[in-house]
């Protein structure tokens, strides 16, 4: 703070003039007792001006934070979309836009109440900020909707992105008395060099979001050109879900069914003489390819 040195300047001058005054005549004492109101008055101001200060940053950092999760807020992430989109197109660097809509919310309150709605918001804020890297910029677009700016190009973001779609659906939200999980829909555009205006690439992002949400949401859709090809469903979580609850429950039957059958043959070995040729048992080389 600047006037701080000048406040520790004005005060070492008055007690250098107070120890100056040895003969202390009726004026002089007089004017000693109006530099003393004097240095409490400069010390007052003083601790104003600071807790001004302190309050004035507070309430700067209010003006682009979002209350709840403590992101920024709207109006700033469209400044900075808005700075950032320049940058790319001064430098022709990557950026990608991600915007995060928690699906089917408004049933999650219904179920759960709205005050596990906002912690699960909460939540998934400090989600979204720990699974981010220090350069990724993330905000509340608005109520259960998310966004984050990526400096970088589509291919890279993705990664980013797929990663964090299962990180969202595999997270459980716990306040200790509901314990929930929740799916999001996910759309991503990036910087082309086509794009007039920043808002083309939330727009680009916007679309396909929608479009996220009008293929059965629970997946991240990417803009391109043609955002109606199929394989720009590039992740569908509730399949990857059902592929893996699957394979589950087939390693589990496989392993049983090879134990049973495995005990099963020894049972029969220890109590059936058979031939010494193979040709004779063949459901036991059959069974046993089961093991690979
Ligand atoms: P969709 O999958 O289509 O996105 O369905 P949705 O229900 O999530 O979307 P919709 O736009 O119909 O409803 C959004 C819901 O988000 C409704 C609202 O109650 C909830 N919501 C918005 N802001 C907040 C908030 O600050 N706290 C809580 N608890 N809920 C919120
Ligand atoms: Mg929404
Ligand atoms: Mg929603």
């Amino acid at each position: 703070m600047e006037y701080q040195s000048d406040f520790d300047q004005l005060l070492a001058e008055i007690a250098h003039l107070k120890r100056q005054n040895t003969s202390r005549t009726t004026k002089e004492i007089v004017q000693e007792e109006i530099i003393d109101q004097l240095t409490v008055l400069l010390q007052s101001s003083h601790q104003q001006i600071h807790e001004l200060t302190v309050s004035n940053l507070e309430l700067a950092q209010l003006s682009y934070t979002d209350g709840l999760t403590s992101l920024y807020n709207h109006r700033f992430m469209m400044e900075r979309c808005r700075s950032e989109f320049n940058r790319a197109k001064r430098y022709n660097s990557g950026l990608s836009c991600v915007l995060i809509d928690i699906d089917n919310f408004k049933l999650f309150n219904d179920a759960y109440g709205h005050q596990f709605g906002d912690f699960v918001l909460k939540k998934l804020g400090a989600l979204l900020k720990k699974t981010a890297r220090s350069s990724d910029i993330c905000g509340r677009y608005g109520g259960e909707e998310f966004i984050i700016l990526i400096p970088l190009a589509l291919k890279e973001a993705m990664e980013y992105v797929l990663r964090l779609h299962s990180t969202i659906a595999e997270h459980v939200f716990s306040d200790g008395e509901n314990s929930a999980r929740i799916t999001v829909s996910i759309g991503l555009a990036d910087y082309r060099c086509d794009m007039q205006v920043w808002n083309e690439l939330i727009s680009r992002a916007d679309q396909v979001l929608y479009l996220a949400k009008n293929s059965g949401r629970n997946m991240v859709r990417i803009w391109t050109e043609t955002n109606d090809e199929p394989e720009e469903i590039i992740d569908n979580g509730s399949v990857n879900n059902l592929r893996k609850q699957f394979t589950d429950i087939y390693l589990q039957v496989k392993s049983s069914y090879v134990e049973s059958t495995n005990a099963l043959l020894k049972t029969i070995d220890a109590k059936v003489h058979l031939p010494p040729y193979s040709w004779q048992r063949p459901w036991v080389s059959e069974s046993r390819k089961l093991k690979s």
